[in-house]
């Protein structure tokens, strides 16, 4: 079998046993880089790859144990520093810009001996749901090159789906790992809010953003979570649990757990094709031994507004430091306050800017109480959403997405159309849970459809488990798309 087509969790094994080089690796990637063209990779520097995998090979030549990710080819979301590429966040106002260090969560797979393919192609600074808004061009879908790949993390589902890297880093803020995992036929794991260090990630909404993973399967996904989660003192917000063994749970017995079912996720909005193949999946759980349970989550209706004013009022502050003085791109202009101006005009590009007025509205003295505070409000009863279904179940499944991929320009006049994609993954972002889509039985015209799993805070351990079960029943299992 060619080295691009088997598992994340097998290569890194037979490359630490010395079955596999971590060279040969590297120019398998390169090699289908060179001919990409989905445009997943903003940077690529095959030198660069060449000479990290060449470090792995002589480390184990030397006699040293390699790390979990041991060989690995990966890429990274362009919105995660990295001391030797340049980190874009997809917009023109950071063209360049060459952090001076890792992310906390570049430096753990640095240490556990990956190689890096290059920096991926995303929506600007994290905010859509199709990669369109990228100042560098979009991603094409690896199954149908005339559809998005989903976002923002489009790059990074793109480059899994394509066999370009074995496993990606993407984020997730609303939805931005598991959305384009669905439309493009990958895993995606988010997990709980405080799991991974948002040390060195270019930050969104604070109260929101996580770091998690792509692979072809889940094991990889959880091989990577594994290395990237943890307390670091660097990030206030990540939490000193136990990292549970998550690629052991995979394989663990399902039978007896229950499994909530929300009726709001089956209302209108949902195409037929993805209620379809839902629908089966959730009867080959129960097939597997799981309880299902129908499940009310009465505010579903409020997530996209309440996440569209928190978000937009947390990135209207975080997106104030883009001002020309500290980072990257200035256009020199007349005074101070011009050159401000026209950097941040000339530097974002539309939805940012939207996205910028629109916080910046919802926290105006006049407007806040009316808006913020309210959303603040409804994010807690949506969180409590879950915790009362909680009492009842051991994870909430559903669709992921409301729609395969969608054809490129589709949505790109309609905000509110964009926002709308996003109606299942907003609920567990809003309440800091952890989620992972997996592929489920294809759309009736061949594309990709992931089935949601949500489970409470710091239950990634059920969470791989349930995923890895239905991986093995699902339809979707094996399904690539054509190769360059
Ligand atoms: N699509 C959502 C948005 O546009 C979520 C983005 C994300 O998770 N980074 O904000």
């Amino acid at each position: 079998m060619e080295l691009l087509e088997r598992s994340l969790v097998d290569v890194a094994d037979a490359v630490r046993k010395g079955q596999v080089s971590a060279l040969d690796l590297a120019e398998a990637a390169i090699a289908r880089i060179e001919r990409d063209d989905t445009g997943s990779h903003l940077d690529f520097d095959p030198a660069r790859t060449r000479a990290m995998a060449r470090a792995v090979d002589e480390k184990r030549a030397r006699g040293q144990a390699l790390g979990a990710l041991a060989g690995v080819p990966l890429g990274l979301k362009d919105v995660l520093c990295t001391k030797d590429a340049r980190t874009t966040c997809a917009s023109k106002i950071l063209d360049g810009y060459r952090p001076p260090y890792d992310a906390t969560a570049v430096a753990r797979l640095r240490a556990a001996d990956a190689v890096f393919t290059g920096k991926l192609n995303m929506d600007e600074f994290a905010m859509g749901s199709s990669n369109e808004n990228s100042a560098y061009g979009v991603v094409k879908n690896p199954w149908d090159p005339t559809r998005v790949p989903g976002g923002s993390s489009g790059g990074s589902a793109a480059a899994v789906a394509a066999g370009l890297a074995l496993g990606t880093l993407g984020t997730d803020t609303g939805g931005s790992i598991r959305q384009p995992a669905a439309l493009c036929g990958v895993v995606g794991v988010k997990p709980t809010y405080g799991r991974v260090s948002r040390y060195g990630l270019v930050a969104f909404a604070s109260s929101l953003d996580q770091i998690g993973t792509f692979a072809a399967d889940v094991r990889g996904a959880a091989r990577l979570l594994e290395v990237i989660a943890g307390h670091d003192p660097r990030d206030s917000t990540s939490v000193a649990r136990p990292i549970d063994e998550w690629v052991a749970a995979c394989g663990t017995d399902v039978a007896g757990l229950r499994l909530g079912v929300p009726r709001e996720y089956f209302e209108e909005g949902l195409d037929a094709d993805v209620r379809a193949s839902i629908g089966a999946a959730i009867e080959s759980l129960r097939g597997l031994g799981c309880t299902i349970v129908p499940v009310e989550m009465p505010h579903t209706k409020y997530a996209v507004a309440t996440y569209y004013v928190v978000a937009t009022a947390e990135c209207s502050s975080n997106l104030a430091r883009f001002d020309g003085v500290r980072y990257a791109t200035r256009v020199d202009s007349k005074d101070l306050e011009s050159m401000y101006g026209e950097t941040r005009d000339r530097g974002f590009g539309a939805e940012v800017k939207r996205r910028i007025l629109l916080g910046t509205y919802v926290l105006s003295a006049g407007y806040y109480d009316a808006y913020y505070s309210k959303a603040q409000k409804v994010r807690t009863l949506i969180r409590r959403d879950f915790d009362r279904a909680f009492e009842q179940v051991d994870a909430i499944v559903g669709p992921t997405s409301p729609s395969v991929a969608w054809p490129l320009g589709a949505k790109v006049a309609d905000p509110l159309q964009m926002y709308l994609a996003d109606v299942y993954t907003l609920p567990a972002s809003l309440a800091g849970l952890p989620g992972v889509s997996v592929p489920a039985q294809p759309g009736a015209s061949g594309l990709p459809i992931g089935l949601q799993i949500v489970t409470p805070a710091w239950s990634e351990a059920r969470m791989f488990s349930l995923a890895h079960a239905f991986e093995q029943v699902s339809p979707a299992k094996g399904l690539r798309p054509r190769r360059a």
